[in-house]
């Protein structure tokens, strides 16, 4: 079999592996995929063109990918909910569910939690970028014959933004901004169409994005690079942002979401900000009291992204912009990179 492999910064190899040996290998609650399609994320761009994601840095060789969706190759004795043959979505992460905030419930802050695609842990824990992968039986989420691989792979990022929507709570009524305009961004855009918001404005520093955002709902629309006053402006006329998701995860937009959001709002840091510390306008969090609240990967709703998306009652094809193969997975990365001419970018495999 294929797997795309990154041995270091802008290193990324298309190498032959073995195949899996047939029966020989599978854990009673294995299950081996043939992978179909594998979104590339922010963080799969870090590791290729940096050769690092904050202070995770590869190591060793590490097969890339957490945003992937597949067929069922083989199934361990013990598995029952997957036959051979059945389209699923794969939950990247496995958590233990037995440490305390597992036990409350909140399995995305697992202490001992695997994470696919991920230079983390050493070893690393490799991803889905490859004709075939090993996944718990846990991790596969069935799904009706007639949706596309490539639509498939969204229900990693899908489940991301819908997690950062539930962590701002009811969105009935509410007016959102949304800071960032890449896919996590325009995913919490449509999450939040979806959950009733009112009126949702989103920022970013390129016009094509925006663009992007205005076609699938965005209310309003400013391009913050020459600076923030228009959306200062906004905001003061409607009497503050109910609620602000911080997507882009940079300090400014951090510190324009504290300003525009009213007071007794509701601020949602789902983007990594960069390493270290961080000048906030924290006064401004106290004196107004506003909520600050982080939102990391996903909770339990990554069964109500797979619904979101089977039903299309969140229709993700305008934000598909690419799809390669693995022949061409180099290109994709690069397309990828390029905000102004991708949204999320696929490969096929
Ligand atoms: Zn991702
Ligand atoms: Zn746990």
């Amino acid at each position: 079999m294929r797997a795309c492999v990154l041995h270091a910064a802008k290193d990324l190899r298309i190498e032959e592996r073995p195949d899996p040996a047939p029966g020989s290998t599978l854990a009673p609650h294995e299950v081996r995929l043939r992978v179909r399609a594998g979104g590339i994320c922010g963080s799969d761009l870090h590791y290729y063109f940096h050769g690092r994601v904050g202070d995770f840095v590869i190591r060793e060789p590490l097969i890339p990918g957490h945003e992937f969706a597949g067929e069922v190759a083989e199934t361990g004795s013990a598995v029952t909910r997957v036959k051979p043959g059945q389209r699923v979505c794969v939950n990247p992460g496995r958590n233990c569910g037995t440490c305390p905030r597992c036990r409350e419930g909140r399995p995305n802050l697992c202490e001992n939690v695997f994470f696919m695609g991920s230079a983390s842990k050493f070893p690393h824990m490799q991803g889905g970028f490859a004709e075939y992968t090993t996944v718990a039986e846990a991790q596969c989420f069935p799904v009706a014959d007639d949706l596309p691989f490539a639509e498939m792979a969204f229900a990693e990022p899908l489940s991301v933004a819908l997690h950062a929507a539930h962590r701002a709570g009811n969105l009935m009524g509410q007016k959102v901004l949304i800071t960032g305009a890449g896919p996590i961004g325009l995913l919490i855009l449509l999450a939040a169409r979806r959950g009733g918001a009112a009126h949702i404005a989103i920022t970013d520093m390129m016009d094509q994005p925006l663009a992007a955002a205005r076609a699938i709902g965005a209310d309003e629309a400013f391009n913050v690079g020459p600076g923030t006053e228009p959306l200062l402006e906004a905001a003061k006329a409607i009497g503050g942002y109910d609620v602000v998701f911080e997507a882009s995860g940079a300090i400014p937009a951090l510190n324009a979401g504290l300003l525009a959001v009213r007071a007794g709002g509701i601020v949602v840091q789902v983007g990594s900000l960069p390493g270290g510390e961080t000048p906030v306008l924290a006064n401004r969090v106290m004196a107004r009291e506003i909520d600050l609240r982080g939102a990391f990967r996903f909770g339990d709703v990554f069964g109500d992204a797979v619904a979101c998306l089977e039903k299309r009652l969140i229709d993700i094809r305008p934000l598909l912009t690419g799809r390669y193969t693995i022949e061409t997975a180099n290109e994709a990365f690069e397309a990828a990179r390029d905000r102004s001419r991708s949204l999320k970018v696929v490969i096929e495999f």
